[in-house]
């Protein structure tokens, strides 16, 4: 089941290059700039210069402790008091969960059951209080935007926020002031808050460089809009991506995505698991699902990348260790 309504921000206005810097500006004291990672194997297999983005190592393992934590810093007193609201199957709820435990502001997730357990657990652990939902029978936005009648709460949504957007491009800023021009960036896209931020930052800063979205292959809906110039809806896809299982982009992320990104991939939930070795064997390191999409396209486009300069955001690190060690046996 698809929602039906999703709860649209009040802002009308798409967010720019200068909201990301503004972005970067509140949540320094917050989060983590994290490291911009080589591997010498991963360069020769390409035969391209490959710069990993690493928001693995974000503070609660994902990139979106930065939007989460741009938005909720920008709350009034009484919105501070009341709380925030919001949905995600898993990191929007951890960054939102952290973002307001560090600033003292109540929060209410609502979360699929079958969400991660870790992903779950550690939404509890900072202490946000959580509502579950059956992903395929209910519709998330109306059970959230009830809570948010009930209890004035501000709804804070996973992507399609100008705040979130613009916190999101912290990523994309602080990876471009790390490694100078690319030539090529790839970036995984769920709902399209990480690529449309990363775009505003890439336009700006790389004007030349190449920047393609990568989806899960089963969850196409992305690559279908950008064709079809419209926000297409699909049914809720079965991937072991499940940070990318959106249904649709948001009205603010499409419109960046459609003037600003050159493309969109997709990728098998094989070629995923054969990137989680690659990051476990070869650079030390656990990287959830959705996490390696942008690798998963790029090493596909080898021949167009040959002597690049190439930019790969690793989105995220949280995953089930029991799942983990399945996929890596597999
Ligand atoms: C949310 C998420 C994505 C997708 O981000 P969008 O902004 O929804 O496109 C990708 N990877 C991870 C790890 C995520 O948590």
């Amino acid at each position: 089941m698809t929602d039906s309504a999703i709860p649209r921000s009040s802002a009308t206005e798409l967010p720019t290059f200068a909201d990301v810097l503004l972005a970067a500006e509140r949540i320094r004291p917050w989060a983590h700039r994290t490291p911009v990672l080589r591997s010498r194997t991963a360069d020769a297999e390409l035969g391209a210069s490959l710069f990993f983005k690493a928001e693995n190592f974000q503070r609660m393992g994902a990139f979106k402790f930065r939007g989460a934590m741009n938005s909720l810093s920008q709350f009034d007193a009484e919105q501070r008091r009341a709380g925030v609201v919001t949905f995600s199957s898993g990191n929007h709820a951890q960054g939102t969960a952290l973002a307001a435990q560090l600033l003292g502001i109540p929060a209410t997730i609502v979360m699929p059951l079958d969400a991660p357990a870790a992903k779950l657990a550690a939404t509890r652990g900072y202490g946000a209080e959580i509502v579950t939902y059956d992903r395929y029978q209910q519709d998330r936005a109306q059970i959230c935007q009830r809570l948010a009648d009930e209890r004035g709460m501000t709804i804070i949504p996973p992507y399609d926020h100008p705040h979130i957007i613009a916190g999101q491009g912290t990523a994309t800023l602080e990876l471009l002031q790390q490694t100078g021009p690319l030539d090529a960036l790839f970036v995984c896209l769920g709902g399209g808050g990480l690529l449309s931020g990363a775009a505003l930052a890439a336009r700006a800063l790389s004007p030349q460089c190449r920047l393609y979205g990568v989806e899960p292959e089963a969850g196409n809906d992305g690559q279908q809009s950008l064709r079809a110039g419209r926000i297409i809806s699909i049914d809720t896809p079965r991937t072991i991506a499940d940070g990318a299982q959106t249904a649709f982009l948001g009205d603010y992320t499409f419109e960046v995505i459609r003037r600003d990104v050159d493309d969109i991939h997709t990728v098998s939930d094989a070629e995923l698991v054969q990137c989680m070795r690659f990051f476990a064997e070869r650079m030390k390191m656990v990287v959830e699902p959705t996490g390696c999409l942008a690798f998963a396209a790029a090493r596909r486009m080898r021949e167009q990348l040959q002597g690049k300069r190439v930019g790969v955001i690793i989105s995220g690190g949280n995953v089930d260790l029991g799942k983990l060690a399945g996929y890596l046996a597999s």
